[in-house]
């Protein structure tokens, strides 16, 4: 029953969008958005002039079902959200699900991610990473999850919004400890884009150094937990025992 079409759209430079997103939305019938007056805005950018579905976080199943229609009656749709990849942090996820339960094809337009930009100019060495997103909102929530995080083997990335990046920061240095790396990178993409890098007990320093820094996007990325050196020999003394034990 057709094709949904899930369109990455820029996180900040209005360039970061593929040539393949601007063709095909300049080929389909409607598009699902987040804000149809954000949308609006980006395709008058482009010169595109498309209807526009009103798709939030509070009627993705009713806008997956009038998808669906269209979609039988062959039209050719394509979701976005505000910024960056649908789904991420953001609606879709839950229309993508009813309609590849109902037979759709859905295929993606790669394009610009927060998370995946900040962790590819961020330094850390990141053989493994885990996208926690948004935190809870209230304190002993979001400590709490901070406290399951803590000893995750992988790099941690979380979104956060401007008016509570201080207190997160503290949350952290508080659970991870003041020696874990932490990124906290800015406005990517932007005219003020800063990433920057530093021991977690200097994060609330640079932070309120520049008055700037409490507003603004930021994506919060932390170090792995270190590896601790083990000086515990007592499994090789169990192995060692046992074979004594054989030999004699
Ligand atoms: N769907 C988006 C994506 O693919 O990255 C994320 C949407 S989420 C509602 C918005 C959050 O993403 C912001 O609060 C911030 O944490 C992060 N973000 C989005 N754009 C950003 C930017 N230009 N710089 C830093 N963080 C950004």
């Amino acid at each position: 029953a057709g094709t949904l079409y899930v369109v990455a759209t820029p996180i900040g430079n209005i360039a970061d969008i593929s040539l393949r997103a601007l063709h095909l939305l300049s080929l389909i019938d409607a598009v699902a958005c987040e804000d149809t007056r954000n949308t609006a805005q980006l395709f008058s950018r482009y010169g595109i002039n498309k209807p526009l579905i009103a798709a939030h976080q509070h009627n993705e199943r009713e806008v997956a079902e009038k998808i669906l229609t269209r979609l039988r009656a062959g039209e050719r749709i394509a979701l976005v959200s505000d910024a960056g990849t649908p789904g991420i942090s953001d609606p879709g996820a839950k229309i993508v699900e009813v309609l590849k339960q109902s037979g759709v094809h859905v295929t993606p337009l790669p394009g610009a991610s927060a998370a995946i930009s900040a962790l590819s100019a961020s330094g850390l060495l990141h053989e493994r990473f885990y996208f926690v997103g948004f935190l809870p909102a209230k304190a002993g929530q979001r400590d709490s999850m901070l406290h399951k995080l803590e000893s995750t083997d992988a790099t941690l990335i979380f979104y956060e919004a401007p008016h509570r990046i201080t207190d997160t920061v503290q949350a952290m240095l508080t659970v991870f400890g003041g020696e874990r790396q932490i990124v906290l990178a800015r406005e990517l993409t932007k005219l003020f884009e800063e990433i920057h890098r530093c021991a977690l007990s200097d994060a609330p320093a640079w932070l309120s150094a520049d008055s700037h820094r409490e507003k603004g996007e930021y994506v919060i990325l932390v170090d792995a937990k270190p590896v601790a050196e083990s000086n515990d020999d007592s499994e090789a003394r169990r192995v060692l025992s046992i074979l004594l034990e054989e030999c004699s």
